[in-house]
């Protein structure tokens, strides 16, 4: 792979690739924006076949951090890290302090947080050796994100129904969910606390049954979750679930999940505008669980302040459905203009001399 031209067109700043030798570690940290602030974005462990996979995806999570940290008017840039390696077979103690050793050696352009492959537990070790990460175990720091995260993911969901369906209460609308883990729960609580009616579907049976007999909610085969006729269908387990094969299944007014990377394509985000079905885009709506572990940086953590923050996904929403409206633009890439937009004029202002 040309790393330096793809770099030089999709416009990243730096990629660092770690390796040390007394542990083992063989890891990328991607910054690609940090125009607003430091780079935000966790670190993954997976074991990629080939080095240019990992490449391609530290980037490519890189990029997505600056648009959901900028979009979600947070202070903060873009960036990933990947650790090449199987989670559960590779993971030493080591491992985690070499990485955190390359994080202190970036002095704070880059702060990483668990993802895939990593745990809180994790970044507590990682702790020992960098002052750069956040989400740890212990008290004061901001702990488990999915509440956070459903809760702007609800209040998203009415912003959405309001402009949609003309009423931004879900009292009587039937919701979809796929996926009853961490975040599909915690939203099903808010939903039934309003009064929807939910239908839930997990490849983990346990989840979906516990959804259904806490919250009165049916269940349905995983394989058809996306096809129940509702007013919402709201994705919360896995990415790529809008693609070729699901939107001419979809029988929903609106889309809007937790889920991350729910297009397929962006042609995808074109079809679902031109079957008429609202998509709420994914980081826009998500964005709760960054919010949450963003605001350690305020020093003390505050749940309500980090709530309070989550809330206002629900004007976020509209604000993009608004440049979509205006600009007769699909939302996915509205939400794009939103986050370009505010890094633009934000960096702008750098250009003017501060005295410190
Ligand atoms: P989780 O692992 O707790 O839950 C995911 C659930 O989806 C699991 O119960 C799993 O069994 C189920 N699932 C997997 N494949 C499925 C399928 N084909 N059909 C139905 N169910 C299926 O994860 P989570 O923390 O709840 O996160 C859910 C999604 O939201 C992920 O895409 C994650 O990246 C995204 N997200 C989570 C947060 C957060 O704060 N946890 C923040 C932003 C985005």
């Amino acid at each position: 792979m040309e790393i330096l031209t793809y770099m030089t067109e999709y416009g990243y700043e730096q990629l660092i690739a770690c390796y040390d030798r007394v542990s083992g570690l063989k890891a990328l940290i991607a910054l690609h924006n940090t125009t607003l602030g430091p780079a935000l974005g966790g670190c993954r462990m997976y074991p990629y076949q080939q080095e240019d996979d990992a490449i391609v995806d530290v980037l490519r999570l890189a990029k997505g951090m600056t648009y959901k940290n900028a979009a979600a008017g947070l202070n903060l840039g873009g960036g990933k890290s990947v650790i090449i390696g199987d989670p559960r077979r590779d993971k030493t103690e080591a491992l985690l302090r070499a990485f955190g050793r390359f994080v202190q050696t970036l002095g704070g352009r880059y702060y990483t947080a668990e993802d895939s492959g990593t745990s809180v537990e994790d970044m507590d070790v990682m702790r020992s050796e960098t002052d750069y990460v956040m989400g740890l175990s212990t008290s004061g720091s901001s702990g488990d994100p999915s509440p956070v995260t459903a809760f702007g993911v609800w209040r998203g969901m009415k912003a959405a129904a309001g402009e949609c369906l003309g009423d931004e209460s879900l009292r009587g609308r039937t919701i979809a969910l796929q996926g009853a883990g961490h975040v599909g729960f915690s939203l099903a609580q808010h939903l039934a606390e309003e009064g929807a009616r939910l239908v839930v579907a997990d490849v983990d049976g346990t989840k979906a049954e516990r959804v259904a007999r806490e919250f009165g909610a049916e269940t349905v085969d995983p394989a058809v979750i996306h096809a129940v006729p509702c007013d919402i269908f709201s994705p919360n387990a896995l990415g790529a679930v809008l693609n070729g094969r699901t939107i001419p299944e979809l029988k929903c007014r609106i889309v809007a999940g937790g889920a991350n990377n729910q297009l397929a394509t962006e042609a995808d985000g074109d079809e679902l505008e031109r079957r008429g079905i609202m998509y709420v885009p994914d980081y826009i709506i998500n964005a709760g669980g960054v919010i949450n572990v963003a605001d350690e940086m305020q020093g003390q953590y505050n749940r309500d302040r980090a709530m309070k923050k989550a809330a206002a996904i629900h004007d976020n929403v509209r604000r993009v459905l608004a440049i979509a409206r205006q600009e007769g633009i699909p939302t996915y890439l509205a939400a794009d203009r939103l986050a370009e937009d505010r890094i633009a004029r934000i960096g702008q202002l750098h250009q003017m001399y501060m005295p410190r």
